[in-house]
Parts: C-alpha cells; sequence; structure tokens
C-alpha cells in the first residue's frame, strides 16, 4: 500500500504578530508567532508539493524575516527543482504560490473556483485583495497552462493512489486540502483552512476569511477526514519547526 512521509518546510519566519490576526478578534494584546512553510509528501509517486514558497524577489518585496530559497530547502531532501512532480497550490495568495516559476517542470494542481476568482475577478484589484494576491503570480500559472501542466478541479479529486485534493474553500474562495494516506493513518495537511493548530482545535477562523459558513463546512470536514487531530496540520503554526524532529536545516518530519 502506498504511505506518504510529510515533511514541512519553513523558508521564512518566524514573525510576531497580535494573535487575533490568527484567533479572530481574540486576544488582541497577546502576542504569538508564526511561519511561513510548503510542504513535501515523498512516497511512490516522487516528490509532492503543497505550496511552493515564494522566489527571492516577492521574499525582498514583501520584506520576509530569514528566508531561505526553496529551491535550497528541498536540497536538505535531496530533492532537485525538476524532480518534483506535481505542485498543489491550495490557493493563491502570495505566500503560498509565489514561488511556482522555481518549478517549471511540476504538474500543477489547483482548485478552479481559486483560479477563477484571482484571474477573472474585478475585485482582486482592491486593496483588501491586493495585499493577499500579486498578479504577477499569475504569469507562472499561465504559463504552466500553455505548456499543459495546469490542472484545474472542480470538488475533490484522486491525485495518485493514496492521495486525494479535497475541496475546502472559506479562507479563500477554492482552497484545496490535501489528504494523504501515512502510516499514522490519513493526514491532512489544510494549509490556511486553518492558520495555527489552535485554529481546528477551537473551532475558530484567522481573520482571513472570505466565505465564513464555508469556512465552517470545510473546517468540519477535514477534521472528520484525518485520523487525528495530531494529523490535521495548519498553514502557519510555528509548533511545525519547534515540535517535530528536524531532517535537514529549516526541514521537520511531520509524519
Ligand atoms: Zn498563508
Amino acid at each position: 500500500m502506498d504511505v506518504y512521509k510529510i515533511y514541512a518546510l519553513r523558508y521564512a519566519g518566524p514573525e510576531q504578530s497580535s494573535q487575533a490576526l490568527l484567533m479572530w478578534n481574540r486576544d488582541w494584546d497577546h502576542k504569538v508567532q508564526r511561519a511561513y512553510y510548503f510542504w513535501c509528501l515523498l512516497g511512490p509517486q516522487g516528490p509532492v508539493l503543497v505550496d511552493c514558497g515564494v522566489s527571492p524577489e516577492r521574499a525582498a518585496q514583501r520584506n520576509l524575516k530569514n528566508y531561505v530559497n526553496p529551491v535550497e530547502l528541498l536540497k536538505g531532501l535531496g530533492i532537485k527543482p525538476h524532480e518534483v512532480r506535481h505542485l498543489v497550490l491550495s490557493h493563491l495568495h502570495w505566500d503560498h504560490c509565489g514561488g511556482a516559476g522555481l518549478f517549471p517542470q511540476a504538474q500543477v494542481h489547483l482548485g478552479r473556483a481559486e483560479w477563477d476568482f484571482w484571474s477573472t475577478s474585478p475585485l482582486v484589484g482592491r486593496s483588501i485583495f491586493t495585499i493577499l494576491h500579486q498578479p504577477g503570480d499569475l504569469a507562472a500559472l499561465t504559463a504552466a497552462q500553455e505548456q499543459g501542466r495546469l490542472h484545474l478541479h472542480t470538488g475533490d479529486a484522486p491525485l495518485a493512489p493514496g492521495l486525494e485534493l479535497i475541496a475546502a474553500p472559506g479562507h479563500s474562495p477554492g482552497l484545496m486540502a490535501l489528504e494523504a494516506r501515512t502510516s499514522q493513518g490519513e493526514a491532512v495537511l489544510a494549509s490556511d483552512c486553518g492558520h495555527t493548530f489552535a485554529n481546528f482545535a477551537e473551532d475558530w477562523p484567522s481573520i482571513f476569511i472570505f466565505d465564513l459558513p464555508a469556512w465552517l463546512v470545510s473546517m468540519e470536514r477535514l477534521r472528520s477526514l484525518a485520523a487525528g487531530p495530531e494529523l490535521l496540520f495548519p498553514g502557519h503554526d510555528i509548533r511545525m519547526s519547534e515540535d517535530y524532529p528536524e531532517v535537514a536545516p529549516g526541514v521537520t518530519r511531520l509524519v
């Protein structure tokens, strides 16, 4: 049976903010740390990435602290960019998709609703959306589309034996999580459906919510798919660096 190992790669941070950023409207005076991640799954299908960090240019524009090029981080797992077979983009916020151009041979998977919103809605030019998404990041995806490497999925979709894309809208219009079979049971990489483990445990959103009712449904669904709360992984929790064994600089093994 195909099972996967899951690694978290921290490409920037930690950064400090009010807890209210990650737990909507709660604990304004309480400071917490967060970090920026993408994930690598190793199993019979060859390397699969969930999100991809950002390019050095984006990191400089966004003034990211302790940035490491995603390509350098993957070296710690012995992986070269051209070996990445599938790249799942959970959503098109800049911190999750801004490195897609670093993996020019990967098959790119994305929720159709996510693509449609960011590539066609006139609302994306409004400031509340421009802080979340950079139009320039679509260039790498348009190139992938021209090369036949962009796969838009409507709803859940199988990616490979033991890997299933799970539609989990709410944080963004078409967020996709990835469910993976592991030696410990089904794990779910939820990305920013929950920024931290606490969002899942306390059923409480971060401040970044596109559609709250959809988010509530997605949250419940992802919790039900993971074999346990310890196998449901969030997007930005610093614990992914602190509570798991480090196998290479900036790389921890989650499962
Ligand atoms: Zn994020």
